[in-house]
């Protein structure tokens, strides 16, 4: 099937090539850690590149496969590798192309979780500038000559804010420089960075790709449109490889080397969540922006930020970017740090708890879980703030949630 024609919906269920055994409906689990083969000449082949095949799941497993097809095709990229986790997929897509000496710039309102893994990085010589404001302009005055990466995340998680991933990609290319974008927030189904100009999309699927949270992996995709000079001099002996350069050199390097790769159970898992994520985002979505609304109705002196309304200074840009629907979480501040312990106490039917992308409704106080380790400057330069609760907004009957905040809100008073 070409897919050029059929809708979201219907790509989620039937984007990939080929048959199953038996005429299942669903690729088996090949729970297998090795594959053999008739002739030590067909298993040389496959380890000189001469022909394709599995050897050894560390480097590619047919469950795996199949989902990183799928993603390929979701996002419109070249080529995909999955990983153990969506950390595993930052590292690898970020230390495929860095080396000691070079810089990131990055916008300052990341997930926790990569503002510390680029500290992390520090330790092999590999710098990141962040910008404070997620405004393209911003991030051209931080880019120097050793700049390698510009990274940033769709819909910063949880600071809300969204990047103008075309502009930036145009800031980013007028300079050489490669645009990775988390996708994570987003997912293909409300953007694919990858047609905006990113050169690499990548994705914590534990998260929405996911959707039931039983499973933790990450997934990077390439667009294989980015020329790499000899400032990436790694990627110089894969440029043979045309567009699939990136995902050569990562598969035959560090993605073996380190070793973080996807489980083919959890491969499964994300393929039977991959179906409903447009189902899924689309009722998600349109609850978070219900609730939103509801929010600001319950106490006018609520701070709500949710991008879908209209006095969020990023409404305009997602309304053009974006495909007419604004992700599926909210954050709300409630005045006091006890306020919003009290009211996530008080609330009966979402559970407390440190993730996004469930179908069911997610609270969470980021001052004193994912963001405990900042300062509270750098709290604030990623939109987290000691009265703020986050909202991770699942597909439960909006009407028994906007009762249950009412509840929790005027017993809280
Ligand atoms: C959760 C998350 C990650 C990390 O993914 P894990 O699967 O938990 O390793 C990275 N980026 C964003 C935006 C996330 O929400």
């Amino acid at each position: 099937m070409s897919g050029g024609y059929l809708g979201f919906n219907t790509l989620l269920l039937h984007n990939v090539k080929g048959s199953y055994s038996h005429g299942s409906t669903h690729i088996p689990i090949y729970q297998s850690s090795a594959f053999k083969h008739e002739s030590a000449e067909e298993l040389e082949k496959i380890f000189t590149n001469k022909s394709m095949g599995f050897s050894y799941t560390r480097i590619n497993n047919p469950t795996i496969e199949d989902f990183e097809k799928r993603v390929t095709a979701l996002e419109g990229g070249v080529g995909a590798v999955a990983c153990s986790s969506g950390m595993s997929a930052l590292f690898n897509a970020l230390m495929n192309v860095l080396q000691s000496g070079d810089e990131v710039v990055a916008s300052a309102g990341l997930y926790g979780g990569t503002v510390e893994l680029f500290t992390e990085l520090e330790a092999f010589g590999i710098t990141t500038r962040y910008v404070a404001h997620n405004l393209p302009d911003e991030y051209e005055k931080l880019i120097t000559e050793k700049t390698r990466v510009i990274f940033a995340e769709t819909i910063g998680n949880p600071k809300l804010d969204v990047t103008d991933i075309s502009a930036l990609a145009n800031v980013a290319h007028s300079h050489n420089i490669p645009l990775i974008i988390d996708n994570t927030t987003a997912t293909p189904y409300l953007v694919k960075p990858l047609s905006l100009g990113a050169d690499v999309v990548v994705h914590s699927s534990s998260k929405y790709i996911n959707g039931n949270s039983d499973a933790i992996s990450g997934i990077l995709i390439s667009g294989g449109k980015f020329k790499w000079d000899d400032r990436y001099p790694g990627l110089i002996p894969y440029k043979k490889f045309g567009p699939l350069a990136y995902i050569a050199k990562l598969r035959a390097g560090l993605f073996r080397s380190t070793g973080g790769c996807l489980s083919p159970q959890n491969a499964f898992l994300n393929i039977l969540g991959l179906e409903t994520l447009g189902l899924r985002l689309e009722r998600e979505c349109d609850n978070a922006l219900e609730l939103a609304r509801h929010l600001k109705e319950l106490d006018d002196s609520f701070v709500v930020n949710y991008p879908g309304l209209e006095e969020s200074a990023y409404h305009k840009l997602a309304t053009d970017q974006l495909n007419g629907r604004y992700g599926a979480i909210v954050t709300v501040r409630v005045g006091s740090k006890e306020r919003a312990f009290a009211i996530m106490n008080e609330i009966k039917i979402p559970y407390i708890l440190s993730n996004i992308g469930d179908t069911k409704t997610l609270v969470l106080h980021p001052a004193s879980t994912i963001a405990v380790t900042l300062s509270k400057e750098e709290q604030e330069q990623s939109g987290v703030y000691d009265d703020l609760i986050r909202i991770s907004v699942g597909i439960e009957d909006i009407k028994d949630l906007k009762e249950d905040f009412t509840n929790a809100v005027n017993n809280t008073k």
